[in-house]
């Protein structure tokens, strides 16, 4: 089967699948729809982190030795903002630094993050279509020994480190879906939705908590696949096994699976996770096992082409 694929994305993970799907699709043919809940105000601009990455992936500007920002970036603007005693606890590169002035100055003359990440998306070169999951701010925030944290002052100012017992998305209920996303939905051509390899509580989640996302979901016509993003049975990186641990779960893909529940249909976990297919299989999902670490466009592509074969979709 042809058609549209609606792909759901966090950050760093689920942008290299999106950037594979976007290698391997005809343009016009993805829509990717992204989490904001990591979005926020800083130094008067507009940063949305999970916007970024996968905009700089999809476009092959994104640095993969660091594993987030953009390549060949300096950091000059950043020194001397640390000289003029400004904050310098979120790391801004100075070419990445434009991209979050040109979305403020947008967005403060009245465009939508939906117009703004399209011209974005455009001006990098990306033949289909990304948006935000809700022009509505939504903002994701832990609960931590200290109280309720902003998602950022502990993901990128804390590094984690405090343990999390709750996690909410402000601004939901009430946020509706960006327009292209609810489009996306809707199209009569749609042919798969991919849950993208991202975190599930902290970027899966805020995406599922927009009105009427999980709806529309469960009333699907059409086969939901998610691939894992653990790696023998472990987070490549980033908090996903320390929130496991800190729900008291042992953090395998039987509780990603769990997580997501009747959402999906089918997925893909990592060879070296053999072990879970059969009681995935048990719980009434389709398992497809591949190669899931993505460090070069020919693995994204390679993954990208692994799930679309799995849930019929040509390519
Ligand atoms: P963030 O928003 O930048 O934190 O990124 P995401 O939520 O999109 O992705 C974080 C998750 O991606 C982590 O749990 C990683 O285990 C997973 N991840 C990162 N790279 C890969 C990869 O190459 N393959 C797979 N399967 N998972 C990955
Ligand atoms: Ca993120």
């Amino acid at each position: 089967m042809s058609g549209h694929v609606l792909a759901l994305s966090g950050g760093v993970g689920g942008a290299k699948l999106a950037a594979g799907l976007g290698a391997v699709l005809a343009p016009g043919r993805l829509t990717v729809a992204v989490n904001t809940g990591d979005d926020f105000e800083h130094l008067g601009l507009t940063i949305c982190p999970d916007i970024d990455s996968v905009l700089y992936t999809m476009s092959g500007r994104n640095d993969r030795q660091r594993g987030w920002g953009l390549a060949d970036e300096t950091w000059r603007t950043m020194e001397q903002l640390r000289s003029l005693g400004e904050e310098d606890w979120f790391n801004l590169g100075d070419r990445d630094m434009a991209t979050h002035i040109a979305r403020s100055w947008r967005l403060r003359q009245g465009a939508s993050l939906s117009d703004v990440t399209a011209h974005l998306a455009r001006a990098m070169g990306i033949g289909h279509a990304v948006f935000p999951m809700s022009d509505d701010p939504v903002r994701t925030q832990v609960c931590t020994p200290g109280g309720w944290t902003d998602f950022q002052r502990w993901f990128v100012g804390e590094q984690c480190g405090p343990a999390v017992t709750a996690v909410r998305f402000a601004g939901t209920p009430g946020a509706a879906m960006a327009q292209g996303f609810a489009e996306a939905l809707a199209r009569p051509d749609l042919a798969a939705i991919v849950i993208c390899p991202s975190n599930p509580y902290l970027s899966v989640d805020p995406v599922l908590a927009v009105d009427g996302v999980r709806a529309a979901l469960g009333l699907r016509q059409v086969p939901c696949i998610a691939v894992s993003p653990l790696i023998g049975g472990r987070a490549l990186k980033g908090p996903l096994s320390k929130l496991f641990s800190e729900r008291g779960l042992a953090g395998t893909n039987l509780d990603i699976a769990a997580h997501y529940g009747a959402l999906i249909d089918h997925i893909v976990i990592d060879r070296t996770d053999a072990k879970d297919a059969d009681a995935l299989r048990t719980g009434g999902l389709a398992v497809t096992l591949s190669e899931t670490l993505m460090k070069s466009a020919e693995d994204q592509a390679r993954l990208a082409r692994a799930v679309l074969a799995a849930v019929g979709v040509e390519c």
